[in-house]
């Protein structure tokens, strides 16, 4: 047996073993703290100094891609796991052969290109938008024909938060569109535009074993392309939000998913489910289950890729998590600060969460507040009424 097969055969990792993370931001953090909780160490690889997590594990501060930093990461820990995505392939493989990387490294490479992620998700036998791999203007004249406008042109790899897309409104745009995408030298696909009701996510949860456990759906609201509100429960049918679960389910089964896959989903006015994009980690839509859930998706994150059971998922009250970007931290700070008599109608106190970011820079997430209430509808008028999110 090669020493790699050896070095991923399954393993359960009791307290007390030490969790690498890669990555030292907002999500290794809140991972870090679940973690320490249940009696495990963290050291995570981060290159900026005091990063949110090096605040409550130890850090190794370093390049991603330097491989001596991966290196002494794999050394010091007895299992790694990652906290963004875009982990570099050849890190990934390195790891692989020299630690314990129980969710592997294809999920990364399927989930860092959209091409990649929508074929395995149709493999799962899961919809996604109708799209098209786009290859030249021409190719793209021809899909924008096809689909009709508005479309939307994508980067393969590389975006987030809305970024590296163009919505196409009109023809007359196409080859600008086409100019701006392709400077980033990777390959583009063009998506039919989903004229959605709603906008969803489910996160599930999948051990090495092959258990599966999923969170209850959330609703989300963006403004600006960045997370704004999940609404739990989210405001669909009962049938529909099973078979978000269901789906979820099919897609952490079919990719061999280990750990935490979040699935962001479109649903149409008439019912339908498409699925956007996944993550194969915390979800910052999945933030609401610290206080509302019997198991964060933190904590169970940490159980799946330590082989533990999973934790219950059960949705003990309705909640609305609410973001808290660079903009809104002094006004919740100062209301913190004085009696809030909005407060006092709600079953418990706004939970916030902040992540240690030094700058409250505009648009930058510092932080997040779970309102849990009687009713999603409790929770919304509290955050409507400090004003702190008028949009
Ligand atoms: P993404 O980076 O793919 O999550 O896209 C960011 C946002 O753009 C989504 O949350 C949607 O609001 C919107 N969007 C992306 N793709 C589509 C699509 N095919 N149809 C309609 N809206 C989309």
């Amino acid at each position: 047996m090669s020493q790699k097969t050896d070095k991923q055969t399954i393993q359960t990792l009791l307290p007390g073993s030490t969790i690498g993370i890669l990555g030292g931001g907002q999500l290794g953090r809140m991972m870090a703290n679940a973690g320490s909780a249940m009696g495990y160490r963290f050291i995570a690889l981060d290159p900026t100094p005091d990063a949110p997590t090096g605040q409550v594990a130890e850090q190794i501060v370093a390049a991603y891609d330097n491989h001596d930093a991966a290196r002494e990461l794999a050394k010091r820990s007895d299992v790694i796991t990652y906290e963004f995505e875009n982990v570099d392939a050849d890190v990934a493989a390195m790891l692989m052969a020299e630690s314990y990387v129980p969710q592997g490294s294809e999920l990364l490479y399927t989930t860092q290109h959209r091409l990649r992620e929508k074929r395995a998700i149709e493999a799962a036998g899961v919809r996604v938008a109708p799209y098209r791999e786009i290859r030249s203007v021409d190719e793209l004249r021809e899909a924008v024909t096809a689909f009709g406008t508005p479309c939307v042109l994508k980067t393969a790899m590389g975006g987030y938060d809305g970024k590296g897309q163009w919505v196409i409104r009109s023809e007359s745009e196409i080859e600008e569109a086409y100019e701006t995408l392709a400077r980033a030298r990777v390959q583009l696909v063009l998506e039919q535009f989903i004229r959605f009701d709603k906008e969803i996510s489910v996160i599930a949860a999948r051990s090495p074993q092959g258990e599966i456990k999923v969170f209850p759906v959330a609703e989300n609201i963006h403004v600006d392309n960045i997370l704004h509100l999940s609404i739990v429960p989210a405001r669909i049918t009962e049938d529909l939000q099973q078979q978000a679960e269901r789906l979820a389910e099919r897609i952490a089964e079919g990719l061999g998913v280990v750990g935490l896959i979040a699935v962001e989903l479109f649903v149409t006015a008439d019912g339908e489910l498409f699925v956007n994009e996944l993550a194969p980690r915390p979800h910052n839509s999945g933030h609401y289950t610290m206080e509302a859930c019997r198991t964060s998706q933190f904590e169970q994150h940490v159980r799946a890729v330590c082989n533990l059971p999973l934790g219950d998922t059960t949705l003990m009250s309705p909640v609305v998590m609410v973001n808290v970007l660079g903009e809104h931290v002094a006004p919740l700070l100062e209301l913190t600060a004085r009696a809030d008599e909005a407060a006092k109608r709600l079953k418990v106190a706004p939970k916030l969460h902040l992540y240690g970011k030094k700058e409250a820079v505009v648009k930058r997430k510092m932080g997040h507040v779970n309102v849990l209430a009687e009713t999603t509808d409790a929770a919304l008028s509290w955050i409507e009424e400090t004003t702190i999110w008028k949009v």
